[in-house]
């Protein structure tokens, strides 16, 4: 088969989402499936609809259209602010768009007006991410422009952790983020209907013993797609993290001396890594490289160390194992690593599970039937 490719496993794709879906809504939490890392894969949304989430969002016009093309119909979110020439597109493809800029909102309100439709509008709040928001004192004046302004309704507000910042929000930011949507009806009188939390690197606060508050969404990526933490990059109990594999072919497999002194140091990250010393090893070049994902978010069978990469080769030691040309070797990937795989053309993407899709009453199937005895 065409390598490098990668390989999903939407049935793992639809068991974490429906798992978060589960856990989230016990306690009054939605889960919007967030498909940038994916580039907006229609089968991969259609996994996390299928798993439960109420929607879905995107960072990129493009792969919103993708979703839509592809017969998508769910409630889809724009979560990065809309840029001046894609205002039409982002009030024909989406209907809710996250913003901090009220010259952005006056021109989606526009651009709405046009297309004779109300577009939604969240407000995304600045709390220590440092990366967009509004600063909270200036977020009621704020609000009561978006209100004034035609076209547009409020729908919400949201915060954003972990993104710029490697921070986990804590309890007390949620309780302020709670505490602003009261303030922010208070001080215009609409009703703030969703208050969206954060991302994954949410899930130790939603997960935990904690009350929720007025917060009643989270926008899950990477905890669907992977099952692990952003922050400490962990995985998440009950979650699968081997949705997604990386296969590369192997092009050159040879015992090699590890004396060559550049051999030592990574080029690329400029890392000093420990050798074995020991006169000969065998060094295995995989036909894949920078120009295909992040080669230093992969992870390898057991026993086969990471050397390096260039743009079109990643060299592994493979003294502990027996591999061949011509075979082809499976990698996990990182977000980091994923994110750039399933954007990268050279990239052949397989999915598995597809069959099952749409199939609420075949997943219940293969629930055990209860007998009384
Ligand atoms: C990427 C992104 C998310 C999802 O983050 P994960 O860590 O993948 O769950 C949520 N909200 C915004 C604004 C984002 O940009």
């Amino acid at each position: 088969m065409t390598s490098p490719r990668v390989e999903i496993d939407l049935t793992k794709i639809r068991a974490n989402a429906r798992f978060l879906v589960r856990r989230l809504c016990a306690g009054g939490l939605s889960v919007t499936g967030v498909t940038k890392a994916v580039c907006g894969n229609p089968d991969i949304a259609e996994a996390m609809l299928d798993g439960g989430v109420v929607g879905l969002a995107d960072a990129r016009i493009n792969n919103i259209a993708r979703m839509r093309k592809a017969g998508i119909t769910c409630p889809i979110s724009m979560i990065r602010a809309p840029l001046v020439d894609e205002m039409a597109d982002v009030i024909w493809y989406c209907d809710t768009s996250y913003n901090t800029e009220m010259d952005t909102i006056l021109q989606l309100g526009e651009a709405a007006k046009q297309q004779n439709t109300l577009h939604d509008v969240i407000l995304m709040v600045e709390m220590g991410d440092m990366r967009e928001g509004i600063l909270p004192g200036n977020l009621i004046n704020f609000a009561t422009r978006v209100i004034a302004t035609p076209g547009v309704a409020l729908k919400g507000i949201a915060a954003n952790f972990a993104c710029m910042s490697n921070l986990a929000p804590m309890g007390g930011d949620m309780v302020r983020l709670s505490q602003l949507a009261v303030q922010v009806e208070g001080g215009c009188g609409d009703f703030v209907e969703l208050v969206s939390g954060g991302g994954s690197a949410n899930l130790p606060w939603a997960l935990g013993e904690n009350s929720f508050g007025r917060v009643n969404n989270l926008r899950l990526g990477e905890a669907i797609l992977l099952g692990t933490d952003p922050v400490t990059g962990h995985p998440i109990s009950g979650l699968h993290t081997d949705a997604f594999a990386l296969f590369a072919e192997v092009i050159e497999t040879k015992l090699k001396s590890s004396a060559i002194p550049t051999a030592l140091i990574a080029p690329k990250h400029g890392i000093l890594k420990l050798v074995q010393n020991d006169d000969l090893r065998i060094r295995t070049i995989l036909a894949v490289g920078e120009q295909d994902t992040d080669t230093s978010g992969l992870t390898f069978p057991k026993e086969i160390l990471f050397i390096g990469a260039t743009s079109d080769h990643a060299v592994v030691d493979t003294t502990k194992s027996t591999v061949s040309v011509g075979s082809e070797m499976k990698m996990g990937m990182n977000y980091s690593a994923l994110k750039q795989a399933m954007s990268a053309p050279d990239v052949v993407k397989i999915v598995h599970g597809k069959q099952e899709m749409n199939g609420s009453a075949k997943d219940c199937e293969t629930q055990p039937y209860l007998t009384l005895v």
